[in-house]
């Protein structure tokens, strides 16, 4: 049986990726996705122009975003699936997610300075599409732009998380309001690229069914963030837990991300797909 090629988690110039929407959905046409959402972070003023240049091409479209969320002192990130995008609770919660990330960018920017890298947030600033969603990524463009290191997970590692010189912690959204911002929209919440996280048994499983108990539904297998195994350890956990399998490359910049739109393995037909449970939600030309 063919399994539709889905990919439902991708990044535009609207958040931190550096295509526009409309080349984004031509770029995922040409890799054969057949089920396509955009999941800016925290912003949905791509979904509209998404939505219209994937119907153009012949492709299904979920509404989508990707909400940062602080649980047990990480950020772990909650994608929401085929949403009303002009709920006004979702939008005031995406809002107050993003204010604050002009600021934590400044103060990134000291810290850099403080080990001798000047201008990063002027820097940072010529990379962004969006002026409300400065992020990590693009303090990470410039330092490989500017020669400092040679890519941009260098640049993570070395200056961008704990402990860092430019790493800044950062209060995000609750998780149980990120859930319901997107359940009380007429979405599915999913828990994104789950093995990202350095959790202990104890604490994913904390993370797993709090999700449950707030509304949260699916959880992503097949993401680029996770290696072969992986995608069979969560494949597992979504069973164990009876929660819907999403699949997305999380494609952020061509030459940056590893995997390309449409090109993850499929789902293992033991899972059920996210977008069996979405598909009043899917929008055709
Ligand atoms: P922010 O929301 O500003 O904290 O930025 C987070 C973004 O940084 C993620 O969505 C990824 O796109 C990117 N990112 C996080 N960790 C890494 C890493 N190790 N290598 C490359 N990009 C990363
Ligand atoms: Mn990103
Ligand atoms: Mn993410
Ligand atoms: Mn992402």
């Amino acid at each position: 049986m063919h399994l539709l090629n889905a990919d439902l988690h991708s990044h535009s110039n609207v958040s931190d990726g550096t295509l526009t929407p409309e080349a984004l959905a031509r770029r995922a046409a040409d890799g054969g996705v057949e089920l396509w959402s955009l999941t800016d972070h925290d912003e949905l003023g791509g979904q509209a122009r998404a939505r219209d240049a994937a119907l153009a091409l012949g492709l299904q479209y979920l509404s989508g975003t990707e909400i940062s969320v602080s649980f047990a002192g990480e950020t772990v990130h909650i994608v929401g699936l085929g949403f009303d995008v002009d709920d006004a609770a979702l939008q005031a919660g995406l809002a107050s997610v993003r204010s604050g990330r002009r600021a934590r960018a400044q103060a990134m920017a000291d810290g850099l300075a403080r080990v001798g890298i000047a201008g990063a947030f002027e820097g940072a600033l010529r990379y962004v599409g969006n002026p409300d969603l400065i992020s990590r990524t693009h303090f990470a463009r410039f330092l490989v732009d500017t020669g400092v290191c040679s890519d941009t997970h260098e640049v993570f590692r070395r200056f961008l998380t704990d402990n860092k010189p430019g790493y800044v912690p950062h209060q995000w959204a609750r998780l149980g309001d990120a859930v319901r911002w997107i359940t009380g929209a007429g979405g599915v919440a999913v828990i994104a690229h789950p093995a990202r996280y350095r959790f202990t048994p104890t604490v994913e499983y904390a993370l797993i069914t709090e999700f449950i108990t707030h509304g949260g539904r699916g959880i992503e297998v097949m993401t680029g963030s996770h290696s072969a195994p992986e995608q069979l350890q969560y494949g597992d956990t979504a069973l164990e837990f009876g929660l819907l399998a999403s699949r997305g490359s999380d494609f952020h910049a061509p030459g940056e991300s590893r995997i390309e739109l449409g090109s993850l393995p499929d789902l293992p037909g033991r899972l059920t797909p996210v977008w069996e449970a979405l598909a009043p939600r899917i929008q055709r030309a």
